[in-house]
């Protein structure tokens, strides 16, 4: 499991003049690769390799001194960088996507990134018969010290003020230096073990939602914040004051920046939100199961009237840090597919006549008679769908765990109703759906 960790980082002005320098060299260098790549491709015919790249950077760095004062590291990441979209391009084409993104030309680049290596290291024991010892260590990038901020190691820049506001976990591998509007941070990310998974007890499922953003299946809404309706009045007066600045002004740059930091803010404020939010998803009522749809956002963004709103909502970066967080803490997070789960009654299974507007919030079954709140019936059904899957009734999007896998497969799909986890399929009353 990799955990990144992120620290705010204080260069002083001269570093920081350093950094930016390095950072107008890499995006050159970043252009000129993609470049190189699209020439290959046109004349030649031929995709050019991350390796090849590589050479011509080393030959590049015994020609050129520019290239010298730059850390190799940092220009291996940004090519490297370049490859990841190029070979993600190459896929897309094969696999006949209708968008196939092809790299973009990058006016600036705002990170640079190294790698932590390891060395070896002499122990030399006492005992008289033992021999010398090697053992590599990799190196570590902080330096504590007794003030407030320790000292990060940058290569070729020296040491660097950095608040490690936490402490770092397991081997740290790579090294991000970032420049946002508000400051410069550092990722340290780290290889840390696999958490062993919880045995599955509670299971909550949560249908998203524009008026509500979410809904359990113990009937508990969350409200939607709407973070960039509130935000748009701000946004909107600081844009307008920049288009007013004049080109080049320093007057415009102190606008761009305000701008910058009202867009940083509120995506902050999303992002506290959602980190939040998953935490009491897991924690509240110590549910370890968590389901959700497996939605495609990028279809439904195509609706006019909704685009805004479930943009705003990021239910990807909702899905996304549920799966991460259950990495991390050793639960369980499936989706599974949304088709027809607003649609069909929680009570009896029977699917609506007609098909239900967003605009009515209940659910009267025609059938059974029961009266629900409309995203109260979805999260049931998506509960529902999952204990399905999991007793082997009906195989859904991908439930079955890599822990499950061997056993299913030896024993046959039957043998999937031993995880008796979902009691909630038989006795729906106990859920408060009787009356
Ligand atoms: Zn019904």
């Amino acid at each position: 499991m990799k955990l990144t960790f992120k620290y705010p980082v204080y260069p002083t002005k001269t570093q920081e003049t350093t950094l930016l320098r390095w950072f107008d060299h890499l995006c050159e260098l970043q252009n000129s690769a993609r470049h190189d790549r699209i020439v290959a491709l046109e004349v030649e015919d031929r995709f050019v390799t991350l390796s090849e790249q590589q050479d011509k950077l080393t030959a590049a760095r015994e020609k050129y001194d520019d290239f010298r004062e730059v850390p190799q590291d940092f220009q291996n990441h940004a090519l490297r960088r370049n490859d990841k979209a190029f070979v993600a391009f190459r896929k897309r084409c094969e696999n006949g996507a209708a968008k196939k993104g092809f790299p973009r030309y990058k006016k600036r680049v705002r990170s640079l990134t190294w790698s932590l290596r390891k060395y070896p290291k002499v122990i030399r024991r006492k005992t008289k018969d033992a021999d010398k010892q090697t053992i590599r260590v990799r190196e570590n990038p902080i330096r504590e010290t007794v003030w407030k901020h320790d000292r990060l190691k940058v290569p070729k820049l020296g040491e660097v003020k950095i608040y490690m506001h936490r402490p770092l976990q397991g081997d740290p591998k790579e090294v991000t230096l970032v420049r946002k509007a508000s400051g410069w941070y550092a990722h340290i990310s780290c290889e840390l073990l696999d958490t062993p998974k919880v045995e599955p007890t509670a299971a909550i499922a949560v249908d998203v939602g524009t008026t509500h953003y979410l809904t359990t299946s113990e009937g508990e809404k969350e409200e939607n914040p709407r973070w960039y309706r509130e935000a748009e009045g701000l946004t909107r007066k600081h844009s307008k004051d920049l288009s007013r600045k004049k080109l080049g002004s320093n007057r415009r740059k102190k606008q761009q920046h305000k701008l910058a930091l009202h867009h940083e803010r509120t995506a902050n404020r999303r992002k506290d939100f959602i980190g939040k939010l998953v935490y009491k998803l897991y924690h509240h009522k110590e549910n370890n199961v968590l389901i959700a749809e497996n939605l495609n956002t990028s279809n439904m963004v195509q609706n006019k009237h909704l685009s805004k709103s479930i943009s705003d909502a990021s239910w990807a970066k909702l899905f996304q840090w549920c799966g991460n967080i259950a990495e991390r803490d050793g639960f369980h997070f499936h989706q599974v597919d949304p088709k027809n789960t607003s649609q069909t009654c929680s009570s009896c299974g029977q699917k609506s006549a007609k098909k239900l507007s967003l605009a009515i919030r209940t659910f009267d079954c025609q059938f059974c008679g029961m009266s629900l709140d409309r995203d109260h019936n979805a999260a049931l059904n998506i509960l529902y769908k999952a204990a399905a899957a999991f007793r082997g009734e009906r195989w859904v999007t991908p439930l079955y765990e890599a822990r499950n896998k061997n056993e299913a497969r030896d024993t046959g799909l039957q043998e999937a109703t031993q995880l008796t986890l979902f009691d909630a399929l038989n006795k729906p009353k106990s859920l408060g759906l009787g009356s």
